[in-house]
């Protein structure tokens, strides 16, 4: 079932009306709901991935806008991240709100015994140094402006064990404390860090365990059917837009002494009985 609230359903007001907001992994899946989002709230917005052709695409399919720009950025290369936030300023003259969105899931290995330490690397590399780098450099630009909002995009999965590979939940609950230490340094400079934590969402992350050619329609469905039968709040599927809805409240004003928080949007997954039927 599609978000009642659509991307293109008419809204109020513009919520983060002169805003600069830096989103990294924001040429694809929820990274770029957040990016349409924010960008229709009024905020100028700097889309950063390592997927360039997605990202340029993104930016061509918002009319090439002023103020969207695309920058190429690993988040797990401190250098890039340095850059992107520096782009950021440089073109649009402030730094408001940071989106730690990159991740990724790594292969879906269960049993330790036949985990590759590079496996556990690459995927804390982005999920856990990638969020560190993120709010690092953010912190470089918003303590003088002392003023600003860091978000990670962190999962149902920083609260409970058992959803993922090992790698994956443990880089998630890193986020958390990550967050939590952030949000009671970065507090005296009116700064609020605070992460999202969804539950399953049908993007391209979620399918990464298959080969390419068997990323199909049908195998998207097949993950739908799966996680609708496993939600705690059932006949709702939750999707990339109602994550962006989340973050965008943490971002505005209207959060405005909310800090340190992991708001979870898994329909209450967390607090229920999470064994997979
Ligand atoms: P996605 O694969 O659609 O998007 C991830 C984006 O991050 C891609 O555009 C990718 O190119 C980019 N990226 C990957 N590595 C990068 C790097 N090193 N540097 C810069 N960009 C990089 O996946 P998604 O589902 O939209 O995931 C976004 C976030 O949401 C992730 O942090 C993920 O862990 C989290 N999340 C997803 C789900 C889900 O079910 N999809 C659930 C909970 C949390």
């Amino acid at each position: 079932m599609a978000s009642p609230i659509a991307d293109d359903s008419p809204l109020p007001c513009q919520r983060l009306s002169g805003k600069v907001a830096l989103v990294t992994g924001g040429a694809s899946g929820i990274g770029e709901s957040i990016v349409r989002l924010f960008h229709k709230h009024g905020a100028k917005v700097c889309v950063v991935d390592i997927q360039d052709d997605l990202g340029q695409k993104l930016c061509s399919d918002l009319g090439n806008d002023v103020n969207v720009r695309y920058c190429h950025c690993d988040v797990s290369i401190e250098e890039d991240v340095s850059r992107a936030v520096d782009f950021t300023v440089e073109n649009f003259g402030a730094l408001d709100i940071m989106v730690n969105n990159a991740g990724v899931g790594g292969p879906p290995v269960e049993d330790i015994r036949n985990f590759e330490l590079s496996v556990f690397e690459k995927v804390f590399d982005i999920n856990v140094k990638g969020v560190f780098l993120g709010m690092k450099h953010a912190a470089r630009i918003m303590i003088p402006l002392k003023k600003g909002s860091i978000i990670s995009i962190s999962s149902v999965a920083s609260a409970i064990g058992g959803l993922g590979p090992h790698a994956y939940v443990g880089s998630k609950h890193a986020v958390t404390g990550l967050t939590k230490n952030v949000a009671a340094e970065l507090g005296r400079h009116n700064i609020r860090v605070n992460s999202v934590s969804p539950y399953a969402v049908a993007t391209s992350l979620a399918l990464a365990h298959l080969p390419e050619e068997e990323k199909t329609a049908e195998a998207m469905d097949g993950f739908r059917s799966f996680v609708g039968r496993n939600a705690n709040l059932q006949g709702v599927e939750l999707t990339a837009h109602d994550v962006a809805m989340s973050v965008l409240f943490l971002a505005s004003d209207e959060s405005r002494y909310i800090s340190g928080v992991n708001l979870m949007v898994d329909g209450g997954f967390s607090c229920a009985n999470h064994v997979l039927r």
